[in-house]
């Protein structure tokens, strides 16, 4: 597994290193936002941990930037904060983090979180696996087959259009993220897209209704107001 360690204080970064090579992970570090962008790219790690406050690029744009590359490997992004920035931490998992550690945090802390993230990759299937499940959906990526579990016995195989289905798998990716209209967009037509940012919530809509027991109060696909949507399941 491969950690990319963004962090401006050498002995904060040098302590992450040493804790995760302990554990057999493979470190690499930069001290700003444009050296991560460009680890990034090069190696492709699976996990980033990421410091709020970076010199140049904060943690924040690293952030958005890396989430709207639409065609590499989505990394797990746990974003370091310090005490008092609460409101920050917030627009963080906004921008696409998936977790968030509070400084000063303990070696043991940081460890049991990096591998709850890599945990809930391997309940997925894996970043690299072709089939996204949660306990109702099943998407095969390969098939291009989405199914949905009525009960314990039966399910139902969903039809859907190649957006809404590129949107449901986006969900799925990651459940419980919030996800920005602009984050979505990026996902689903890359930089392409010229128009009302509000299309999305269109195409929300229609696929609340093929996958919501009652899409007038969704339980799957839920808005999170004034920033976007979420999947939970
Ligand atoms: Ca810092």
């Amino acid at each position: 597994m491969e950690v990319l360690i963004v962090e401006d204080e050498p002995e904060i970064a040098k302590l992450i290193r040493q804790t995760l090579e302990k554990e057999n992970f493979s470190c690499s570090t930069a001290a700003n936002g444009l050296k991560a962008l460009k680890i990034f790219q090069q190696q492709q790690p699976d996990v980033i941990i990421l410091d709020l406050m970076l010199p140049g690029l904060d943690g924040l744009e690293v952030c958005t930037r890396i989430r709207q590359q639409a065609y590499t490997k989505d990394p797990y992004i746990l974003m370091l904060t310090a005490r008092g920035e609460e409101i920050d931490r917030v627009i963080g998992l906004s921008t696409g983090a998936d977790d968030y550690l509070v400084k000063p945090f303990s070696p043991r802390e940081l460890v049991a979180r990096v591998r709850a993230l890599l945990r809930r990759s391997l309940r997925h299937g894996g970043q690299n696996s072709q089939v996204y499940q949660t306990k109702h959906f099943t998407l095969d990526l390969d098939q291009h087959t989405a199914t949905r579990q009525l009960d314990s016995k039966s399910s139902e195989t969903l039809d859907l259009t190649t957006l809404e289905f590129n949107l449901l798998a986006t969900f799925l990716s990651y459940p419980n993220r919030v996800w920005s209209r602009t984050q979505l967009i990026d996902k689903l037509w890359g930089n392409d897209f010229f128009g009302d940012e509000r299309v999305v919530d269109t195409h929300i809509r229609r696929l609340r209704k093929k996958i919501e027991p009652d899409a007038a109060n969704p339980t799957f696909i839920k808005t999170v107001v004034g920033v976007g949507y979420k999947f939970e399941d």
